[in-house]
């Protein structure tokens, strides 16, 4: 199963996609992390060209979709993958296509958190994240040391209310045209998500509720 998840950053797609991951036993791909990941390394022959995000720019699409590709052929995406953070523009999209169609595979659905802006700026600035697992807490659950790593949380660099503006104006920018391009070639579910304390678990439901009603449409034809 190939899975796209959609939404500004701090809409939560981390956490859903570590959800969905398990349920449908995929792997759980996210560009961010990977990248973050090539940043810890300054010997690594992508650093320079990878130092751009810690002020908010993207990468070029031919740079993280190579990333992509590399990254695929890892054994925990043999099952199938849920991308998070990938792709981030048509270019991209497109480009994942072609991936997947080279290998007989397509996108089964797409899903896009469409979160308004107060909610996310609230959750960016209190997110800390475990510098290991990844695992994502807020200030308000007075949560400093990971559960389950034993580690002290860590605000990500790029959590700071200059480099969330730029990131928001990005996202809003390049992902217009990539809604279009998913609306038109691929089932696509959107939940539009108000509430500054809405918890996982209840988008979790939201989700299920229209991964059933997309599931009755199809076998309805
Ligand atoms: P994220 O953790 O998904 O918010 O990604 C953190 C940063 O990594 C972004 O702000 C970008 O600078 C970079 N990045 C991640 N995924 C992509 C992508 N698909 N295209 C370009 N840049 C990316």
């Amino acid at each position: 199963m190939y899975i796209v998840l959609l939404g500004p950053p701090g809409s939560g797609k981390g956490t859903q996609a570590g959800l969905l991951s398990k349920e449908f036993k995929i792997g759980h791909m996210s560009t961010g992390d990977i990248l973050r990941d090539i940043l810890k390394d300054k010997t690594h022959p992508l650093y320079e060209d990878v130092k751009v995000i810690n002020q908010g720019m993207l990468i070029s699409d031919e740079l993280v979709t190579k990333v992509v590709r590399d990254s695929l052929s890892n054994p925990k995406f043999k099952q199938g993958v849920i991308f998070d953070g990938y792709p981030r523009t048509s270019a991209q999209a497109k480009a994942l296509d072609k991936i997947l169609s080279e290998e007989g595979k397509k996108l089964d659905f797409v899903l896009d958190l469409n979160v308004t802006e107060e909610v996310l700026l609230y959750r960016l600035l209190g997110r800390r994240v475990c510098p290991s697992c990844k695992k994502v807490f807020h200030v308000r659950q007075g949560i400093t040391t990971c559960p389950d790593c034993g580690l002290e949380l860590v605000q990500r660099a790029d959590d700071n209310k200059e480099t969330i503006n730029k990131r928001f104006t990005e996202y809003k920018n390049k992902s217009l045209s990539l809604k279009e391009y998913y609306k038109n070639t691929t089932p696509y579910i959107e939940l539009k998500i108000d509430q500054k304390d809405i918890s996982a678990e209840e988008v979790e439901r939201l989700i299920h509720i229209r991964l059933g009603e997309m599931q009755k449409d199809k076998a309805e034809g």
